[in-house]
C-alpha cells in the first residue's frame, strides 16, 4: 500500500462542479460571470509573455498595492493568493495543528472540509436552522479557526451580522469571513478589520472580476496576521499574467461595478419567474440562487436540464437534495433555461 497520509486516504476527493469539454452548454453550475472582463485588461500582456523566463515578483506587490487603495486598508493589511482557496488553506496551515479543530457550518463551501480534512485537523460543524440561515453566533473556544462565508453558499445570504460580530468577539482562534461573493450583496465586513485582531476576511477575482480561470484571491487581515501567513505562502504563488491582468482589473473596477449591477438585476428577474413558476426561491446576495422545483425531484430538473445541454448545480447533501443551485448567466442564458424549465414542468 502507499504511503498515504491517514488522514488523506479517508477524505473523499473534492467534487468541482463540472467543466465540460464539449463547446454548446449553457453554464449555470459554477457561478462564473457570464461577461468577460473589458479588452484593456489585456493591453500589457505581451510584455509580460516576453519576460516569462523570469520569476514573477514574489510578493505581488503592485497587485496587494491597488487592492490596498480601493479597499483603504494597507498593503501590509494584504496577502494575495492562487485563487481564494489559496488563502483557505494558508490560513488552515498558519493556524491550525494537525489535530486541532476547525469549526464551519453544515452547508456551506464544501472545500473548508475537504481541506481541514486533509489536514488532519478535527472538525466541528455547526447546524443551520430550518432556512439553511446561521442559528446564532458560532461558539466554539475550542476552534482555532472558525470559516464562514457570507454570502454564505448554496443559500446566497449574508449571514446574520450581530451573529457574526458575536462570533469573533467571543472565538478564542481566528474567525476566517470568505467573501468570495460581496461584490454582488449590499454588505461587507471589511469594518470588521479595525474592530476585530482575529478576523481574516478572504475575497477572490474568480467572480465578481470575471477572472475564475487566472486564480487570483486575497486575504486582508492585520498586519501581524499576515506576517505569519506569509510564511506559508508559496514563495511564487501568483504567476506574472495573473498579476498584471488582476492589477488592470482592479483598476477596471468601474466596468465591473455595472456588471454586478446586471447581474443583480438578472438574479431579481430569474427569481421572480422561477416563483411564478411554482419554484420555492431564497433570496439572493450572490451571483447564484437556490431553487426547488414543484411536481419534479430536483434531481430529475438537473438531469432534465442536462439532457437540454444546460448545466446546473445539484449537491446530494440530504438537507438540500430538493434543490438546485443556478448561477446567474446573461439574460439570454436565463431566458433559455426558463423556457426549458417550462418545457420540462409541462411534460411532468
Ligand atoms: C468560489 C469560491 C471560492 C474560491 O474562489 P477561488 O478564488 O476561485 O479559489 C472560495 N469561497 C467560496 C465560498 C466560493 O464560492
Amino acid at each position: 500500500m502507499l504511503p498515504t497520509r491517514d488522514c488523506v486516504r479517508q477524505t473523499p476527493a473534492y467534487t468541482p462542479g463540472e467543466q465540460p469539454q464539449t463547446a454548446g452548454f449553457t453554464k449555470l453550475n459554477t457561478n462564473e460571470n457570464p461577461y468577460p472582463p473589458p479588452a484593456e485588461i489585456f493591453a500589457h500582456l505581451q510584455e509580460q509573455l516576453e519576460k516569462v523566463r523570469l520569476y514573477p515578483d514574489p510578493i505581488s506587490k503592485e497587485l496587494r498595492q491597488t487592492a490596498a487603495e480601493l479597499y483603504g486598508i494597507t498593503a501590509n493589511q494584504i496577502i494575495a493568493g492562487n485563487g481564494s482557496d489559496d488563502i483557505l488553506n494558508i490560513a488552515l496551515r498558519t493556524f491550525v495543528n494537525p489535530g486541532e479543530s476547525v469549526a464551519f457550518l453544515d452547508l456551506t463551501y464544501s472545500l473548508y472540509e475537504t481541506i481541514a480534512r486533509v489536514h488532519g485537523a478535527n472538525i466541528i460543524e455547526f447546524t443551520t436552522n430550518d432556512q439553511f440561515e446561521l442559528a446564532g453566533p458560532v461558539i466554539c473556544p475550542e476552534a482555532k479557526l472558525i470559516f464562514l462565508a457570507s454570502p454564505n453558499p448554496p443559500l446566497g445570504k449574508n449571514l446574520d451580522r450581530d451573529y457574526l460580530e458575536a462570533t469573533c468577539a467571543n472565538a478564542s482562534g481566528l474567525v476566517l469571513i470568505d467573501e468570495a461573493y460581496v461584490d454582488f450583496s449590499d454588505d461587507n465586513h471589511l469594518d470588521f478589520l479595525s474592530r476585530y485582531d482575529n478576523v481574516i476576511i478572504s475575497r477572490t477575482m474568480s467572480k465578481s472580476y470575471s477572472l475564475a480561470g487566472l486564480r487570483v484571491g486575497f486575504g486582508f487581515a492585520s498586519g501581524a496576521i499576515i506576517e505569519q501567513m506569509d510564511k506559508v505562502r508559496d514563495s511564487y504563488n501568483l504567476d506574472r499574467i495573473a498579476q498584471t491582468l488582476a492589477t488592470a482589473a482592479l483598476k477596471h473596477h468601474n466596468y465591473f461595478e455595472q456588471v454586478w449591477q446586471k447581474v443583480c438585476q438578472t438574479r431579481s428577474l430569474l427569481i421572480t419567474s422561477l416563483r411564478d413558476l411554482g419554484f420555492i426561491v431564497f433570496d439572493s446576495e450572490a451571483n447564484f440562487i437556490l431553487a426547488s422545483p414543484p411536481h419534479i425531484s430536483a434531481s430529475e430538473l438537473y438531469n432534465q436540464l442536462k439532457e437540454r445541454q444546460i448545466l446546473v448545480r445539484y449537491f446530494k447533501h440530504p438537507r438540500i437534495q430538493n434543490y438546485v443551485r443556478i448561477s446567474i448567466g446573461t439574460d439570454e442564458e436565463i431566458d433559455r433555461l426558463l423556457s426549458a424549465v417550462q418545457e420540462i414542468m409541462g411534460t411532468n
